[in-house]
């Protein structure tokens, strides 16, 4: 089966077509036929495209809006130009699979898109109201596009988060806003976090109900879940992807009374507060210089900068603190896990967050930590009992096996 794997933001839409079924997820044999993206989508729109190493294109083209832009994507997939040999009509995309941010209390696991779903997904707007109406624009131009005949399935980053008990998703504020408004810790990354963990058990021979571990999602957007017995029991974002980690642009967690504050003494309205605190924060805010790690580390290496080495360890300490935290609620765990792309690709940062660790067990073996550069395996010594690992992630692989899986109506082993 031929998936097109869709993530659409407001401005870009990013696409995948993979061609998966039971029998490939199985034997791990699911490959990707191409990939791309869309960007500045409203003007002279930016497309880049990838089919296999050979075919690598950047061009630009006047897309008015989302609709017009899965258009034109679709078709250029289809035709001759892509050099996808795959896929040579519409006909030959057999399903489509949608990463939506917010599933709110709704959707456990992924769902086939039928109307109820797509009110389900509007009805989580005013808890997204950043990511989901995107979401579910490329959800409607979808549905336009191929026909209701051809199926589609909504992946939520927060449905791997739904079995995080009571008295860690509950805030400690007026119990009505919980009733009234939804208030809570629902967390995202899930698709990625549940990846990894997937991909860790597979790497150990494990069964999930024995995948006790600790992961970290750190790319621009930074999270750690805490996965108990398979489950996630507890993750450092919260209502809002604000919460929690340090990360490129975004505080993570602060003393929420300095939001008055800053609204007071800056002169800014609450939502130009939220902006700073989303955009103009985090690494980029304490640096001064860039969201950017990799940047940040290469200007360290150069030279001594007090502000560029502040951020890179207020990032690890709060990350080490988020370790012994959930080691601490989960009553220990065999493995931490690194991904996104610091995880995956800086075995100096992995290193940061993991030295102080030796008192819960957890040794880092130099050499390997050096070698785990974007490929999976153990980074921890053979002495070490609390094991490291880094595993790239691969959210479109699990969008387009859980769309397979939902349409074939086998259950997913999250
Ligand atoms: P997103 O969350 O937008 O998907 P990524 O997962 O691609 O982002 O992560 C982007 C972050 O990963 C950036 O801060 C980038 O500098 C960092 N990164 C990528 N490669 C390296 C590297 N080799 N060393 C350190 N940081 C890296």
């Amino acid at each position: 089966m031929n998936v097109l794997v869709l993530n659409a933001g407001s401005s870009s839409l990013k696409f995948q077509v993979i061609a998966t079924d039971l029998e490939r997820i199985r034997q791990h044999q699911d490959q990707r036929l191409c990939k791309g993206e869309v960007e500045r989508v409203g003007g002279e729109a930016i497309v880049s495209f990838q089919a296999g190493e050979a075919v690598q294109r950047k061009f630009t083209a006047p897309l008015r809006d989302l609709p017009a832009a899965l258009d034109f994507l679709v078709r250029y997939v289809v035709s001759d130009k892509s050099e996808v040999r795959e896929i040579k009509s519409t006909a030959d995309i057999h399903a489509v699979g949608h990463r939506v941010v917010h599933g709110g209390e709704l959707f456990s696991e992924s769902a086939l898109i039928d109307d109820e779903v797509l009110r389900g997904i509007e009805d989580c707007i005013d808890l997204a109201p950043l990511h989901n109406p995107g979401n579910l624009q490329g959800i409607v131009a979808a549905r336009q596009l191929f026909g209701k005949d051809t199926p589609q399935v909504a992946v939520f980053d927060t449905s791997f988060h739904h079995t995080i008990p009571e008295p860690a998703y509950t805030y400690a504020i007026p119990y009505h806003l919980y009733r009234r408004h939804r208030m809570r810790r629902y967390g995202f990354h899930g698709t990625s976090h549940r990846y990894v963990a997937y991909r860790y058990r597979a790497l150990r021979g494990l069964t999930r109900e024995q995948t006790n571990i600790i992961t970290f999602h750190l790319g621009n957007g930074c999270s750690a879940t805490a996965i108990k017995e398979g489950n996630s029991v507890d993750t450092s974002m919260g209502m809002t992807p604000l919460e929690g980690l340090v990360m490129g642009t975004r505080s993570g967690d602060l003393d929420p009374a300095i939001v008055n504050l800053i609204a007071t003494k800056e002169g800014l309205s609450a939502s130009e507060v939220e902006t700073l605190l989303n955009k103009h924060s985090g690494l980029l805010g304490i640096s001064g210089l860039t969201n950017d790690m990799r940047e940040l580390l290469a200007e360290l290496r150069e030279h001594e900068d007090r502000r560029v080495r502040l951020a890179v360890e207020v990032f690890c300490y709060r990350a080490r603190k988020y370790m012994g935290a959930f080691l601490a609620t989960m009553g220990g765990a065999d493995a931490v896990v690194f991904t996104g792309g610091i995880g995956e690709n800086s075995p100096e940062i992995r290193n940061r967050i993991c030295d102080g660790m030796q008192w819960a067990g957890l040794e880092i073996d130099a050499s390997r930590n050096e070698q785990m550069i974007g490929r999976e395996g153990l980074i921890s010594t053979d002495a070490s009992k609390l094991l490291a690992y880094a595993i790239p992630t691969d959210e479109e692989l699990l969008i387009a096996r859980d769309t397979v899986r939902v349409i074939l109506g086998e259950p997913h082993p999250s």
